[in-house]
């Protein structure tokens, strides 16, 4: 016996639900007349059930959005990037990539790259080939009195300690000595570099870079309010807000991240001029974060160029005290 057509699953509404073009199927807002959205929630007046046809035209139109963005964004985000800050500010928020969203992308990109292309094992491997690279590692070897293991290569006294290290047999005072003998190492220095931090660093020196650089896009992200505090100080008196200066420090970061990512990989495949890739994005850098600066704000060239060295001074001190921490904390909760 055949089931009359109503009767069948694939026609049926699967899903009951409201009546399509008058309220908004996500929010329930009334449409205006005629409305393509609505004006409530920002979802398309479309019919309930999409077709093929709709569904793709429905994904495309956002990925097409978005694409166009990208294209729009990246040209000027290598070379004139203060444009992106100034259209932000002016109010047009839609037309490129949200300045978070741009910071995000970028150091993804950064921090991936480095990940990709320092090897995590850098501290171990220039320990083991200390000695053609010249590393003195601590006291001992060359006054002509030291004996025993003090006496031996840097080599030698890296293996040394990192096997000691390792040995489970070897009591913290033995450690302690060992360190004392092969490093100088003195109880005085424990509140910085303890016995223990130190037998921790011996035994998983090969992993220690891996995790400073996992710490360094938090590190970043916290330094970046700090930064537009500093904007605040140089813009003192300025009609500027302090957002407004966040969205400026997400720009700068953003270019910041592109071009020295973009550094590292020429670095790496070690292309014409590849020893220079680095100053070059340093230089260039520079010259972005010196435009940004003039024209966001409208400056002068002089009011300029004192804002620029003493922010690049501040920030830049900042930027290596807050490494300086990271490799320590990295160090002491390794
Ligand atoms: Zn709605």
């Amino acid at each position: 016996m055949e089931k009359p057509a109503e009767d069948f699953p694939l026609y049926a509404d699967p899903i009951p639900g409201p009546d399509e073009h008058v309220h908004c199927l996500n929010c329930g807002h009334r449409f205006a007349p005629k409305a393509n959205f609505c004006a409530h929630c920002g979802q398309g007046n479309k019919p309930r059930r999409l077709q093929v046809g709709l569904l793709l035209s429905d994904f495309l139109e956002g990925y097409m959005n978005w694409e166009g963005k990208l294209w729009k964004t990246f040209p000027l985000l290598f070379y004139r990037p203060w444009q992106l800050t100034i259209a932000f500010l002016y109010g047009r928020r839609k037309r490129y990539i949200h300045p978070a969203r741009l910071y995000l992308f970028t150091s993804l990109f950064y921090f991936f790259t480095v990940s990709l292309l320092v090897p995590t094992d850098v501290i171990d491997t220039a320990f083991q080939r200390a000695d053609a690279l010249g590393i003195q590692m601590g006291g001992g070897a060359d006054d002509g009195e030291a004996e025993g293991v003090a006496a031996s290569s840097t080599r030698q006294r890296y293996f040394y300690l990192r096997q000691r290290a390792i040995d489970p047999d070897v009591s913290l005072e033995a450690f302690q000595e060992s360190l004392s003998e092969t490093m100088s190492w003195d109880s005085s220095y424990s509140p910085i570099v303890s016995v223990e931090g130190l037998r921790r660093f011996f035994a998983n020196s090969s992993t220690y870079v891996g995790n400073v650089l996992r710490n360094l896009p938090l590190m970043m992200f916290v330094l970046l309010p700090i930064f537009g505090l500093l904007l605040v100080l140089m813009l003192w008196r300025r009609p500027f807000f302090y957002a407004d200066h966040i969205i400026h420090a997400f720009h700068i970061h953003a270019f910041a991240y592109l071009f020295y990512g973009l550094a590292f990989i020429y670095n790496y495949l070690g292309w014409v001029g590849s020893d220079y890739a680095a100053w070059f994005s340093f230089f260039w850098v520079s010259m972005l974060g010196f435009g940004s600066l003039k024209k966001v704000y409208r400056l002068g060239f002089w009011s300029t160029t004192w804002r620029f060295i003493l922010l690049g001074t501040l920030y830049g001190s900042v930027l290596l005290l807050a490494l300086g921490l990271v490799f320590w904390l990295t160090f002491r909760y390794q």
